[in-house]
């Protein structure tokens, strides 16, 4: 992660966010829950409220004006979220409802048209249940064989036995970028290239990497990348898919309908090249418009200085987290994006996060959508703080009080 430190002005970011300016119990709100969901800039609210009170209409079929600039602006966020990532161009973005539609995507299609019986897929024991159950899934239905990463106890993946999973039967390769749960960075250009070196092809789950550093797919070569706004300070209902061209010109359609047609007839019907053909139906017209808002927002904010100003508060959170008895940080691999999980003794996380709750403060807890990743570690659930670029050093010292306040009360 770089260590750039183009000091970020926090109290002037932390004013385009109205949803921070109110208390919560009478205190007021400590938000250290975005790695679940970021909150969104009045750049973002005004963009989507902008394009419904002046420019909506449904966009592709339409020669009057609105239906024009619709249009316009929908595939004018297609460009904006190609140039984010670099990629080659913006017919690789597929526009979905989030990550777990566009890991299901490729799962069903790519997958599904290339993936048979003793086949390999392989993901890592970190993965967030988006990126596990799709490939169970498809596993289930061509009698492909699902291989799991194992994960060590700092909370990196295994690379050894990475390679040693590798063979010429392994059709995919499926990874986590940044881990929701450990904040672990993968090394996904290592994992990438071995994998191509069998010819599997890798799709990386992005929801957290795109929040928090900079992605560039084309110097990755990954295959197939996938995101979701409302983590990267844009709003829910709205994500991607990017994929390599020559993969989706090959790929099978999905979901039949409007948009994803050349022509129709009850002969046979043809589909529109990508990345239409992999959008039936109106899409998330409004999502898109403020997914480009929030991507202007981190551009001008700088990817970079997020991150810098992340990785602050995550050194000092570990450090004033570790002093605290009884509590156990899990995750402590490195190269770490800013999220904190622990446990807390014998309190159970679910009463860890109630009492803070009552003091303002919002962490999750629970098992944050990677079960296997728990089993493995011997923890039924865990507490997790996550930073965002409007998270304070304050925020993180009331956290770390609140705790030891919370660790008396529940005898932690
Ligand atoms: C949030 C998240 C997902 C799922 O994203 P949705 O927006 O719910 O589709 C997948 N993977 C990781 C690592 C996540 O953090």
């Amino acid at each position: 992660m770089s260590t750039l430190t183009a000091d970020l002005d926090i109290d002037a970011i932390r004013a385009e966010f109205p949803v921070l300016d109110q208390e919560v119990g009478g205190h007021p709100l400590a938000y250290l829950d975005s790695a679940a969901s970021s909150q969104k800039p009045t750049a973002v609210i005004d963009a989507i409220s902008n394009y419904y009170r002046h420019n909506h209409a449904n966009v592709h079929r339409g020669v009057h004006h609105l239906s024009q600039t619709a249009t316009v602006a929908f595939e004018n966020a297609r460009k904006a979220l190609a140039s984010f990532l670099n990629a080659p161009t913006d017919r690789d973005i597929v526009f979905t409802r989030g990550t777990t539609e566009a890991i299901n995507l490729v799962a069903n299609t790519w997958g599904q048209a290339n993936i048979g019986s003793g086949d390999e897929i392989i993901v890592s024991h970190m993965e967030h249940h988006s990126n596990i159950v799709p490939w169970q899934m498809l596993c289930q239905r061509t009698g492909a064989i699902l291989k799991v990463i194992p994960v060590l106890d700092d909370g990196t993946l295994d690379m050894d036995a990475y390679a040693a999973l590798l063979n010429d039967r392994t059709k995919l390769v499926g990874v986590v970028h940044v881990s929701n749960s450990l904040g672990t960075v993968n090394p996904v250009a290592d994992i990438i290239r071995l994998a191509h070196d069998v010819g599997a092809v890798v799709l990386l789950d992005g929801a957290q990497a795109t929040p928090h550093t900079r992605v560039d797919v084309t110097a990755l070569d990954v295959d197939f990348y996938a995101l979701s706004a409302h983590k990267m300070y844009g709003p829910t209902g709205i994500g991607a898919l990017y994929g390599r061209s020559s993969l989706l010109e090959s790929m099978p359609p999905w979901e039949g309908g409007g948009d994803m047609i050349k022509n129709v007839s009850f002969d046979g019907t043809t589909y529109a090249p990508p990345p239409a053909k992999f959008e039936a139906g109106t899409p998330n017209i409004a999502g898109t418009v403020g997914l480009h808002a929030a991507i202007d927002w981190m551009n001008r904010v700088g990817v970079d200085a997020i991150a810098a100003h992340e990785h602050r508060l995550l050194t000092y959170g570990t450090e004033l987290l570790s002093e605290i008895p009884a509590l156990r940080i899990l995750g402590t691999a490195p190269n770490k994006a800013g999220v904190i999980t622990f446990t807390f003794g014998d309190a159970h996380p679910h009463d860890v996060g109630t009492l803070l709750n009552e003091m303002g403060i919002a962490i999750r807890t629970g098992h944050h959508c990677t079960e296997p990743l728990w089993a493995r570690f011997g923890v039924p659930a865990t507490a997790r703080a996550s930073f965002a670029a409007y998270s304070t050093l304050d925020e993180v010292d009331r956290l770390a009080a609140g705790l030891r306040k919370a660790g008396r009360m529940l005898g932690a």
